[in-house]
């Protein structure tokens, strides 16, 4: 079965909005599944309008503990439970997030009505799925801060009907089985995945890094990702306040995707000083020429 990538920007700017762009969230949409990158205040509002479904598969992932990447996660929880959400939706983020939602929900107390699952995690842990590992490394930071890659494992190569059939595989539950790389019997025969399948393809990877100086632990952790989501919120007028504040020229994120093999470069989290944030993609791009600049609720499919 083919499975699709999708990433929807459902805020792109950084600290404070503009009229342009909201505070920062990303979701990751892979078949039914749900995984939401950051969660700044006002996120809930674009995460309805993206039509993402409120029942499904859902996880939240949390940079760090800084205002415009959480001040929406207690809107959202309040909100998916008004909507009827009742599926657990799990929280991973970095030492403090346990701390802060139940915090909340001990001075506001949060209608709560689904299971909340609260991981926190640390650079070096991954989490794991079936179909697809989450690793996590630090950025860097005033405070720590989490920069996480979404890694498909290899999916199983293309499968081979006209051969399915010279070989008199009968069509229907087999046909499944050899398609997700399990051996069959066909009356005595014994038919493996190989003789079908072409050689594995390799899966969708996408690194989130937020509020971070370019840096070797995220070039590592970026490495040959199909899309990288990077800080870049000053051009490079303002490089020194990019220093200052733990932040990232647009050029000096060109630089993390071009030494981490990325193929694509979204820039991301751009300041609110921008209203025209053009020459931030042409200073991108005079490095890494595959670099775009999402606006608020661009959609862009994540192919391997
Ligand atoms: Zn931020």
């Amino acid at each position: 079965m083919k499975i699709s990538v999708s990433v929807t920007f459902l805020g792109t700017g950084g600290s404070v909005p503009n009229k342009f762009r909201n505070l920062p969230s990303v979701l990751v949409r892979r078949g039914p599944e749900l995984l939401l990158f950051d969660c700044g205040e006002g996120t809930q509002r674009q995460f309805l309008q993206a039509r993402a479904g409120i029942n499904r598969k859902m996880r939240i992932f949390i940079s760090h503990l800084h205002g415009d990447h959480v001040f929406g996660l207690p809107g959202m929880l309040h909100s998916l439970s008004f909507m009827g959400r009742s599926r657990e939706l799990e929280i991973i983020g970095p030492r403090g997030i346990i701390e802060l939602v139940t915090s909340v929900n001990r001075v506001v107390k949060l209608y709560n009505r689904f299971p909340i699952r609260i991981r926190e995690v640390k650079p070096g842990q991954s989490i794991k799925d079936d179909e697809y590992n989450i690793r996590v490394a630090a950025a860097q930071q005033g405070i720590p801060c989490l920069a996480y890659a979404f890694e498909e494992k290899p999916r199983p190569g293309r499968f081979d009907a006209a051969k399915a059939r010279r070989l008199k595989i009968p069509e229907g539950p087999l046909w499944k089985e050899l398609q997700s790389g399990k051996p069959v019997k066909v009356g005595k025969r014994r038919v493996i995945p190989g003789l079908i399948l072409g050689p594995p393809r390799r899966g969708v990877k996408i690194t989130y890094a937020v509020d971070t100086r370019p840096c070797p632990s995220v070039i590592r952790l970026a490495t040959g990702s199909d899309l990288l989501i990077h800080d870049s919120c000053f051009a490079e007028s303002a490089a020194t306040k990019a220093r200052e504040y733990g932040h990232s020229t647009a050029a000096e994120a060109a630089g993390v995707a071009k030494r981490s093999r990325s193929r694509t470069l979204a820039l991301f989290h751009i300041s609110a000083m921008y209203e025209d944030a053009s020459p931030l993609l042409a200073q991108a791009r005079k490095i890494f020429h595959h670099s775009i600049l999402p606006r608020d609720m661009d959609t862009v499919s994540v192919v391997p």
